[in-house]
């Protein structure tokens, strides 16, 4: 891959966003010695964060709309991962004038040193999968005469800042999400190794097929050399037939969860087991011996909001588990437990059918405690089932958020574990899915030990 100077370069970037990719790749562009433009059709104050980030350097803002003027003498546009390209007038007009179209991965990418990638996407696990496999080869970093063990992408973290620092003998591990691997056909390039955690119908809203949506996934894998390696889940036969198909089968390596990791295993479910299981495989390629895998994953304690361990009260363990959002998440949460589950559910609607997950609720909990906009309607359903079961469980619907904290706590007892595990979105009480789990953390930890 080629990579020219962007000295004196007039750059477009298209997206500026809260997540760091945006303010990340404008910072770099500045110190390239770029002239940079950034452009955002949110509103300036929406922005403000974002754009406080920027303060003091040479950066001219665009915000609450694009305007075609920006492109009058512009030699590169850097377009955002979350922009849908297809349907933008701005980048249309971008291509019409025959305006030269990356993205900050790209950027990266083509000037990346390191031969050691791992890439990892799929529809969900993607941040655990990085985050432990990170975990762990940090911990061997010296076994793998790597001087450094870099964690970035799609996770939150642009890596164009660390380049400076990067030697041929690092290791990266790289969150990469379908829009990003959409871009990367452009290069094209694909990881040396690569794990795609699992396929499932979503995102449909803006790869319009699952078929586009599957293509995109597999450009993680698509341009490997012959050395390469694509990890997939044993059982998991659709993804490995869509790797086949790409011509990749001769590079497809199966893993599977082998109980002898159970006990340093911090993260409880079948899902992260898979996780962990495509986490060590990799670590296995690499040459990394047990001792250290088993180092790195029982030091790794998984994400905040994600199944979180928050504390334990009263001989009760507490779970956050905000990031959950759709009611699969939720069932995916009340299936990792093998002690008696106290579930907090709702929060602003989705137009989900909650009927699946109600009959899990029914099926499974010891109690729910139900609260926000979609509060009701889950009570309603939780009982429902519960009447066609002929079974019964307290199922409590409580106003706010903290007296739902109170009736989970009353409703356990020692051995139990409390999981708030919303299924919803947090917009009907929160800003987001962070605030309503730092709620949640600090009404637990107030809580008399
Ligand atoms: P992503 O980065 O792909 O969004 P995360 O690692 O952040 O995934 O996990 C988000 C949620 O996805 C978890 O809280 C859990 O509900 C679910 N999840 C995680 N790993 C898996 C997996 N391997 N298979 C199915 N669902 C998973």
């Amino acid at each position: 891959m080629t990579a020219s100077s962007l000295a004196g370069v007039r750059v477009v970037v298209m997206g500026l966003g809260h997540f760091g990719g945006g303010i990340g790749v404008a910072r770099w562009l500045v110190e390239q010695g770029a002239r940079v433009t950034v452009t955002d059709q949110a509103s300036p104050d929406k922005l403000a964060d974002s754009v406080r980030q920027l303060e003091g350097l040479p950066v001219q803002f665009r915000l609450g709309g694009h305007d075609v003027a920006d492109l009058e003498d512009c030699q590169l546009l850097v377009v955002s991962p979350a922009v849908p390209k297809d349907r933008s007038p701005f980048v249309a007009e971008a291509v019409a004038r025959s305006i030269a179209i990356t993205s900050e991965m790209n950027l990266f990418l083509e000037r990346c040193p390191v031969k050691r990638v791992i890439g990892v996407t799929g529809s969900a696990g993607k941040s655990t999968t990085t985050a432990m496999l990170g975990a762990i080869l940090r911990g061997a970093a010296e076994a793998l005469g790597a001087p450094h063990v870099f964690v970035g992408g799609n996770i939150g973290q642009s890596l164009l800042a660390e380049l400076p620092r990067m030697d041929a003998r690092d290791v990266i591990v790289l969150e990469l999400s379908s829009f990003q691997l959409e871009d990367m056909a452009a290069l094209p390039w694909s990881p040396p190794l690569a794990v795609i955690t699992n396929l499932q119908p979503n995102h449909l809203d803006r790869h319009k097929t699952m078929e586009a949506y599957a293509g995109a996934k597999l450009n993680i894998a698509r341009y490997q050399s012959a050395d390469g390696r694509v990890f997939v889940r044993e059982g998991d036969e659709v993804v490995a037939e869509q790797v086949r198909a790409i011509g990749a089968g001769d590079r497809l390596v199966r893993f599977a969860f082998d109980s002898r990791w159970s006990d340093v295993l911090r993260l409880p479910g079948r899902h992260n087991r898979d996780n962990a299981a495509a986490a060590i495989a990799v670590c296995h390629h690499l040459g990394v011996d047990d001792a250290l895998i088993r180092r790195g994953l029982a030091d790794f304690h998984g994400l905040e909001h994600r199944l979180e361990f928050v504390a334990e009260r009263g001989g009760v363990r507490y779970y956050n588990d905000s990031k959950s959002t759709t009611p699969a998440s939720a069932e995916l949460a009340l299936e990792s437990f093998e002690a008696p589950v106290i579930m907090l559910v709702g929060g602003g609607d989705k137009g989900m059918s909650f009927d699946g997950l109600a009959a899990r609720l029914a099926a499974v909990a010891k109690a729910v405690v139900c609260y926000g906009q979609t509060g009701p309607a889950i009570h309603l359903r939780v009982r429902r089932s519960l009447a066609e079961a002929g079974g019964t469980i307290p199922v409590e619907l409580a106003t706010d958020f903290g007296r739902a904290v109170d009736l989970a706590r009353g409703l356990a007892l020692p051995g139990d574990v409390v999981v708030l595990s919303p299924a919803c979105t947090s917009y009907d009480m929160f800003a987001n899915y962070e605030e309503r789990g730092e709620t949640f953390r600090r009404l637990v930890r107030a809580m008399p030990v």
